[in-house]
């Protein structure tokens, strides 16, 4: 039976408004590497679907149903990359005129199964016994059942499918059946579709499909309809019985009729590859065809062993091992919950984005549905890459050369904007602004902060000046000339700041001295002018060709540092930090007094009555003291974090786990744990009320920095790594490992004490609450608070 009760214990974001509006909606059974689902609930059928979402970075798919049918559904398996375009009405300059949006490519999964003239369609036949089940060691996704047919026959199905993380054009499918109490014959279709339609837009974007088929195979290319873009799709399926050919315009599948004996297992396994590597036509039939002979060679079983062994290596660097403290049995398994929630956030993080290719980005919803239109944000920067940059750095690397591919893209933002240089998206795909709102458009300079920021702290945490000189230079140099052009004096504070702009939290715009804005601005300025100085002395030859490529002049950096100097930052004596002008003056709302039934805020509240009181959508001022850590002062932080977190309402899900890190590090671990279980379990548990439209990719990258940075304190701004561990108390030990600078370094807390070892790679200096210690193969062990 699936589970819908409440974990009493859950943590206080279960109980009410101490600090997040949300309740958990607990349903799954609690494990430390599956996911099970017992039971069907068919209310529950979408959320499902985008957890039992499996991704490999190039291609992505829900956890829908083989077969469809008439239960609830978001059918889609996407290709990263592969998007349309529609045109939107040309408004006022600078608004964008035009989306481009990620779509439902070829389904893989598209099975019929009929016995007995009766077709199988969970929302119509008679089941029992279903279990459908995620195991993160093996990514592999299992569904069974036993199917009762009207006629009293009993036939039980088992459907299994992964996608292949090193062949990532290769997927997997097998179904199995069992015949309990007869023997007879089953129709099986198994096929390729280029149907699926695009549930938001209600319209199929596929035209062109061309046909191929062979004895023991079948192959479709497609176009899209507008962005131009082709793809292949071919499977080989083993399937025993008389075999027929169906083709439809977009489609092509194999029917055969099964001769099942009772008690004896029969299995249909396709083994498909899906192609978009930019080649078109034959060319592209041509490269399909190779890719689709060598994948119909290694069976189901091979494919599966050797993904397992990726897993394997995946986990050995990238896992998270929680122990429960010696304590009830409902701590130990709010403990449990906590552990199965961290892995479910790294292993949906991996199979989104892994530095298989630098096209790629992440998207705010991954590949697991529509929503955001797959677009990738400034959560990239501002969120996933720690995760990357600690467990896998040339990942993180892949995602910075991705920003300085679609520079082009940017600078062509920055003139539709009537300023100089670059303004990186708020949302895209392939580097242009596909964001309708202009509101978030046009008045966010935090996407272009954000690059320069994962530049920096790139840089900081690999020592990769190569890539700072070869690519990151000029990015800086185009995002300072477009941060100069868009700053201004202030008339009162003959200072600099930005007019007009929208911070992190999006429920104020237009605002004047956004402090987030102003403090990033001034840290991405002086890091542009300090790099071309350094270039200049480190390669002159490399300075010249820059300055002579991007026209740059020794003037321009004099320009960002006078700025950056003389910027405004809205601060009270007491160390209270305005968040924008005239911040203090707006209306209270109590966020408390807010019915839950209201939330999420811009479904239930006119767009413009959310944006008239000092309540805050998500971190603005704390987002900044988060990433710059090490630049603020404890009172600082004290001031700020008491203040702004009665203010926020956490409408955005990156916002939680930025307040747990800091409550964590100025020793509110009440606040740090109450605020922890959203991160870790934010979709387990559809928090949001919204896991049904998708994953929250980027939020659940926060999982991992909530415990790394908030639990062990790691800080990676500073001029060494700093660690300050801090285990809650239901904990009895927390156990992971990080790269850093060609470095394993292993980490462990226990209750009173913690010991770090560097397994592999040279000693390294690092720093335990404020003292320095060097840490080698033999382990060093730091009492609690040092
Ligand atoms: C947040 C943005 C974020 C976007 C995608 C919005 O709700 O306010 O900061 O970039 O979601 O995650």
């Amino acid at each position: 039976m699936y589970r819908r009760e409440s974990r009493a214990d859950a943590g206080s974001v279960t109980e009410g408004r101490k600090h997040v509006a949300k309740v958990a909606n607990i349903y799954y059974a609690v494990d430390p590497w599956k996911i099970t689902e017992k039971g069907f609930d068919k209310d529950h059928s979408r959320v499902s679907e985008s957890i039992f979402s499996l991704g490999n970075e190039s291609t992505g798919v829900r956890g829908s149903f083989d077969e469809g049918g008439s239960i609830d559904s978001l059918r889609g398996a996407y290709i990263n990359g592969v998007y349309d375009m529609a045109d939107i009405e040309r408004s006022y300059r600078g608004i964008v005129d035009k989306v481009h949006f990620m779509i439902p490519a070829c389904d893989w999964l598209d099975t019929t199964i009929i016995l007995e003239g009766e077709k199988l369609d969970l929302g119509k036949v008679k089941f029992c016994d279903f279990v459908r089940e995620l195991d993160m060691r093996t990514g592999i996704l299992t569904r069974s059942f036993v199917w009762e047919t009207a006629a009293g026959k009993r036939l039980k199905l088992c459907f299994e499918r992964f996608l292949d993380m090193v062949n990532r054009e290769r997927v997997y499918q097998r179904i199995t059946f069992i015949p309990e109490n007869f023997s007879g014959n089953i129709t099986v279709k198994s096929g390729l579709s280029f149907e699926t339609v695009h549930e938001g837009r209600k319209k199929c974007f596929w035209k062109d499909v061309i046909h191929k088929t062979l004895e023991d195979r079948i192959m479709l290319k497609a176009s899209t309809t507008k962005s131009g873009q082709e793809v292949f799709s071919g499977a080989v399926i083993d399937m025993p019985g008389e075999r027929t050919i169906e083709s439809g315009e977009k489609t092509v599948r194999i029917s055969a009729c099964l001769n099942l004996t009772e008690g004896k297992t029969s299995a249909v396994e396709k083994r498909a590859v899906l192609v978009f590597d930019g080649s078109t036509g034959d060319a592209l039939i041509q490269k399909g065809e190779e890719l689709l002979s060598k994948c119909g060679q290694t069976s189901f079983d091979v494919a599966a062993k050797e993904q397992k062994a990726y897993w394997d290596s995946y986990w050995a660097v990238s896992d998270i091992l929680i122990e429960p403290g010696d304590t009830d049995a409902k701590t130990r398994e709010r403990v449990a919950a906590e552990q199965q929630g961290i892995r479910f956030c790294s292993f949906q993080l991996a199979q989104t984005y892994n530095g298989g290719s630098f096209l790629h980005n992440i998207g705010a919803k991954g590949l697991t549905g529509e929503a955001y239109n797959g677009h990738a944000f400034w959560d990239t920067e501002s969120c996933c890459l720690p995760f990357y940059l600690f467990t896998n750095p040339e990942a993180a690397k892949d995602l910075l050369i991705f920003r300085y591919n679609t520079l082009p893209m940017a600078r062509n933002r920055a003139r539709m904007l009537d300023c100089e240089g670059a303004c990186y998206p708020i949302a895209t795909l392939n580097g242009d602004e596909a964001c309708s709102l202009w509101q978030h458009a046009s008045l966010q300079l935090q996407p272009s902060t954000a690059v320069a920021y994962g530049i920096w702290h790139y840089v900081k945490t690999t020592g990769d000046t190569d890539f700072l000189y070869k690519y990151g230079a000029e990015m800086l140099v185009e995002i300072a000339r477009f941060l100069k052009s868009r700053a201004a004096l202030g008339n009162l504070t003959g200072k600099y700041g930005f007019y007009g702009v929208m911070g992190p939290d999006e429920f104020h715009l237009m605002v004047n001295n956004n402090a987030y804005t102003n403090y990033m601005g001034k840290r991405t300025l002086e890091f542009a002018a300090e790099t071309v100085k350094e270039l200049g002395k480190a390669d002159p030859e490399a300075y010249a060709k820059l300055c002579e490529k991007i026209k740059l002049s020794p003037e321009e950096a004099e320009k960002w540092s006078e700025i950056a100097e003389n910027m405004y930052i809205p601060a009270r004596e007491d160390g209270l930090i305005e968040q924008h002008d005239g911040f203090f003056d707006l209306p209270h709302t109590d966020i408390d007094s807010i019915p839950v039934t209201d939330f999420p805020l811009y479904d239930h509240w006119s767009y413009d009555r959310i944006y008239r009181t000092d309540m805050i959508k998500q971190p603005d001022v704390l987002m900044m003291l988060y990433l710059y850590n090490s630049s603020f002062t404890e009172n600082v932080k004290r001031v700020n974090y008491d203040f702004y977190r009665q203010h926020t309402i956490h409408e955005s899900s990156l916002s939680p786990a930025i307040h747990s890190i800091l409550a964590a590090e100025l020793g509110n671990m009440e606040d740090a744990m109450d605020f922890f279980g959203f991160a870790t379990r934010l979709d387990l548990d559809d928090y949001n009320r919204n896991t049904r439209e998708g994953l929250h990719i980027t939020s659940i990258a926060m999982a991992w920095a909530n415990i790394v940075y908030g639990f062990a304190g790691l800080r990676s701004d500073g001029d060494m790594l700093k660690f300050s561990p801090r285990l809650p108390d239901r904990w009895k030990e927390l156990k992971f490992s990080i790269l850093y600078k060609g470095r394993v370094i292993n980490i462990r807390m226990e209750r009173d004490i913690t010991f770090f070892s560097c397994i592999s790679g040279e000693a390294l200096k690092i720093r335990v609450y404020d003292s320095e210690y060097t840490v080698s193969h033999s382990e060093l062990s730091v009492p609690f608070g040092g």
